[in-house]
């Protein structure tokens, strides 16, 4: 008896029904050679600090970093009875027949290899393991996973990799997350690896739109011959009027054309990034919806495994490629009218597939009903068909032409575009025009008149248009997402694979996080850092949030995944940039320490903070410039200001009158006041204060 172990329980079924094990039982289903179970995601985590020693409950800078020595596990409280029952199946408490080994038949991915492997261990299981590596539900792809079965061994060091990034995580999570929260948070500043980098960058663009000057400029045209050719930006109405005057009626004499042919080859297959991409611009789904429809899909058959970073299929699947093309012919006869021999070199190269090839439809959309499927999950298929059909198609050709004219002595310009051949495009322009009919997507020919070098064209007409100069442009989550797969690319050698924040199976969650989370909210499909997300960033060093460095580190876990890196040295400089972060917030967390240990005397009256008392007497803890050790000149013991700050008035003896004697007084708060005078060192004094109102008392 073996025991197959999926990553849950829809893909369990499936499994189950393929390999012919047909009765369902508690937990599990039950065949003759195989038992067939079911994780839900991880049964088990990673401890809180807590069960590290009950102190660390607590969130106090003496205690960081947190940097367990070994590694703490425990089972996920939310789904102790699975875990219990594989426990059960694992160590076959229950059955006559011995279980001899067992099948890993989780995700085929990081993630999954690390569910499988930290169950296998919290259960103290010791048992042969083979592992099930597949990139597609279908049944055929099933029944030759189970021919060909691998080694657990083959997928240690993607283990490990899975290890380092939990932990990674876990380290900078948790210590950063209570470093900043403890030194500037009034709620929990939540700090992540991979998401406040993320974050950074939204932040970056928001500080260049809010920092961008909109400026005016003018732009004069001459038109002729069927040429409307323009000048380059003039700064002033005046200028552009003007040269729109001395121009008109004028001859115009074509000082040179350029004539050049152009292509664009198709686009490649698609991974996870760039259909997240795509299906975010086109139908506005965020990148974590489309992750959801697509693995919706792949458990109903209709694609392959979405988890995936590659764009290609490696090239054994030549014959199925082929096949797959007549299929989505048949299935969207629409999309392509003539039939083409579909260029599959394009698409085939097994250097270029890791883990899994791309995200593809299956042979099984042919029998499916696909009028059956939700909205979203039909538009996602359409997408992938559409992209299948585009990536085995002829290139798309095109001339442009650049045309310099010149009119008084001033160059005018103007460009035009030629299709030569449509190729690929024409089927993802039938596409778009099927979404948005009516709307005209066509590629933007311009045809130019046929023009000559010397040619000279008769009277003008002229015009002038006013243009702003426009602020960059926030991120849509498509964007964010391109963002993140490039960032430290510029920085990183060209033989590097895998660059970017996280992976793409892990971003469209990244992006959930920072929502959760309140740092970004979403505007129709723009991503706006909040203002609690802004001011995160600025607290932050470079150290977390540099999007550059993160993607370092990515790249060091891919190196690991292969066996090119060791775990033990990625860990330790984990550690140390965390140790060393939290040393260098020393200084800054004991003047917190110490203005805490200060006697509270009331709230600044000029911005809130705490007054607090010390050497030179009462201050404000935000040093927002207000004065509250004295009034009028008069130095204030604690007790006083304590008064002043809750409206109560204070008596004074002694105060020293113009006439040279002295008088008592009540000083009354009301308000505060600026103040400013020169000083005796010549230097210039300004700030806030206490205005106070004089009272006498009634008899003296
Ligand atoms: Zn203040």
């Amino acid at each position: 008896m073996k025991l197959v172990i999926a990553e849950k329980y829809s893909v369990a079924a499936q499994l189950a029904k393929v390999i012919g094990v047909d009765i369902k039982r508690e937990g599990y289903f039950e065949g003759k050679e195989y038992l067939v179970s079911w994780c839900v995601g991880h049964l088990v985590e990673l401890a809180e600090p807590g069960y590290y020693g009950d102190h660390l409950k607590k969130w106090k800078y003496q205690y960081l970093p947190i940097c367990p020595e070994k590694w703490a596990y425990r089972v996920k409280s939310t789904s102790k009875k699975q875990y219990e029952t594989l426990k059960k199946l694992m160590l076959d408490r229950e059955f006559s027949v011995p279980m001899e080994s067992l099948i890993c038949a989780t995700d085929a991915g990081r993630e999954g290899e690390l569910i499988f492997r930290l169950l296998y261990q919290q259960a103290g299981c010791t048992k042969k393991v083979e592992r099930l590596w597949l990139s597609s539900l279908e049944d055929e792809a099933i029944r030759e996973g189970f021919r060909n079965l691998r080694p657990a061994s083959a997928y240690d060091n993607l283990y490990q990799s899975a290890l380092c990034r939990q932990h990674a995580d876990w380290l900078v999570g948790i210590n950063c997350t209570r470093l900043f929260s403890i030194l500037y948070g009034d709620s929990p500043l939540k700090i992540g690896r991979v998401q406040t980098p993320t974050l950074a960058m939204l932040v970056e663009k928001e500080e260049q739109i809010k920092a961008f000057k909109k400026e005016k400029y003018y732009v004069a045209h001459v038109i002729t011959g069927g040429i409307d050719a323009a000048s380059e930006k003039i700064k002033d109405i005046k200028t552009a009027r003007e040269l729109c005057e001395k121009c008109k009626g004028k001859p115009v004499k074509v000082i040179s054309v350029k004539k050049e042919n152009k292509d664009q080859q198709p686009p490649s297959l698609y991974d996870l990034t760039t259909i997240q991409q795509d299906a975010n611009k086109i139908y506005g789904y965020t990148a974590s919806d489309t992750l959801e429809y697509l693995q919706q899909l792949y458990e109903k058959k209709l694609c392959t495994y979405p988890r995936t970073d590659s764009r290609y299929l490696s090239e054994d699947m030549e014959a199925n490629a082929e096949r797959m093309y007549r299929i989505i012919r048949g299935v969207y006869p629409f999309l392509q009218l003539e039939e083409i021999k579909p260029d599959l070199s394009r698409i085939l190269d097994s250097k270029k597939v890791t883990d899994h090839h791309a995200i593809i439809p299956t042979r099984e959309i042919d029998k499916a009903k696909i009028e059956n499927l939700t909205e979203a999950q039909r538009n996602i298929l359409h997408l992938l068909s559409v992209r299948y059909l585009c990536a085995v198609s002829g290139t798309y050709q095109y001339e442009t032409v650049a045309v310099e004219l010149e009119c008084e002595g001033v160059s005018f310009f103007a460009k035009g575009k030629t299709v030569l051949e449509p190729g690929w495009k024409e089927i993802y322009r039938t596409y778009r025009d099927l979404l948005s009919p009516g709307k005209d997507l066509t590629e933007e020919e311009f045809v130019l008149p046929d023009l000559q070098e010397g040619m000279v064209l008769p009277g003008a007409d002229t015009k002038s248009n006013e243009h702003w100069t426009m602020p960059p442009k926030r991120y849509t989550e498509s964007a964010l997402l391109a963002a993140m797969e490039r960032a430290g690319k510029d920085e990183m050698e060209n033989d590097v694979e895998r660059k970017g924040l996280g992976t793409p199976a892990t971003r469209a969650q990244i992006i959930e996080k920072l929502v959760q989370d309140g740092m970004v909210i979403r505007d129709r499909r723009q991503m706006i850092p909040t203002e609690k997300g802004m001011q995160l960033i600025q607290l932050v060093p470079e150290q977390i949030k540099s999007p550059m460095l993160t993607a370092e580190w990515e790249n060091e876990l891919l190196r690991i995944s292969k066996g090119e890196s060791v775990p033990e040295a990625f860990m330790e400089q984990i550690r140390n940039m965390v140790e060393d972060l939290v040393r260098s917030y020393k200084d800054v967390y004991r003047e917190k320490e110490e203005n805490e240990m200060r006697e509270k005397l009331g709230s600044c009256p000029n911005c809130g903070a705490d007054v607090l008392s010390g050497k030179y007497g009462a201050y404000c803890a935000e040093k927002c410039g207000m004065k509250l050790n004295r009034a009028r000149k008069v130095e204030l013991t604690d007790e006083q200001v304590k008064d002043l700050l809750n409206g109560r008035r204070i008596f004074l003896k002694n105060l020293p009158a113009k006439s040279g004697g002295t008088y008592s007084a009540y000083y009354v708060p009301d308000g505060v006041e600026e103040y400013s005078y020169e000083g005796k060192d010549g230097k210039h004094y300004s700030g806030k204060q206490f205005k106070i109102r004089i009272e006498f008392p009634d008899s003296d």
